[in-house]
C-alpha cells in the first residue's frame, strides 16, 4: 500500500508506526513482516525512540552538524545535505509480526525522515505472511 505523508518543514522525523500498524491489522497477517520503502533519495526511514521527544530532536540536530547545508559538495541542485542523510538513515526498514502485532521494543517508533522538505512524499508499506 501506498501513503502520503505532507511534511512541514526542511528536515523533521514523522512518527508512520499507526500507519504501520493499520497495515499490519487490514492485512489480517499474524506471523510474517512488514516492510517499509521510502521512494526517495531526500528522505529515510529510521526506527528509534518515540518516548522522550528530545531524542528525535537530537537525532536531527547531530545531522545538520555533522552534514552542514553549506560545503564543498559538487552536486549542482544544493541539496547533498540532504542525500547524504537520508542514505544514513536508509531507504528502508523490516519489522517482524508476531501475534498480529509489530515486535518493536517498548521504546521504539518507525520514523519518516524528511531531509530537503517540505515536500508531499510517498512510503510504501508491504505486510508479508510468514
Ligand atoms: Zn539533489
Amino acid at each position: 500500500m501506498e501513503y502520503t505523508v505532507k511534511t512541514t518543514r526542511s528536515d523533521e522525523f514523522i512518527d508512520i508506526t499507526g500507519l504501520i500498524r493499520q497495515e499490519v491489522k487490514k492485512s489480517g497477517v499474524k506471523d510474517g513482516i512488514a516492510v517499509v520503502f521510502i521512494p526517495h533519495t531526500t528522505a529515510g526511514v529510521t526506527i528509534n525512540e518515540n518516548a522522550d521527544p528530545d531524542v528525535v530532536y537530537d537525532i536531527l540536530s547531530g545531522l545538520r552538524q555533522a552534514f552542514p547545508e553549506r560545503n564543498e559538495y559538487r552536486h549542482r541542485e544544493g541539496n547533498s545535505h540532504a542525500h547524504i542523510k537520508a542514505s544514513m538513515m536508509g531507504s528502508s526498514c523490516t519489522i517482524i509480526i508476531e501475534n498480529g502485532e509489530l515486535k518493536l521494543g517498548t521504546w521504539q517508533g518507525v520514523y519518516f525522515c524528511e531531509f530537503d522538505g517540505p515536500r508531499t512524499r510517498k512510503v510504501d508499506i508491504k505486510i508479508v505472511k510468514d
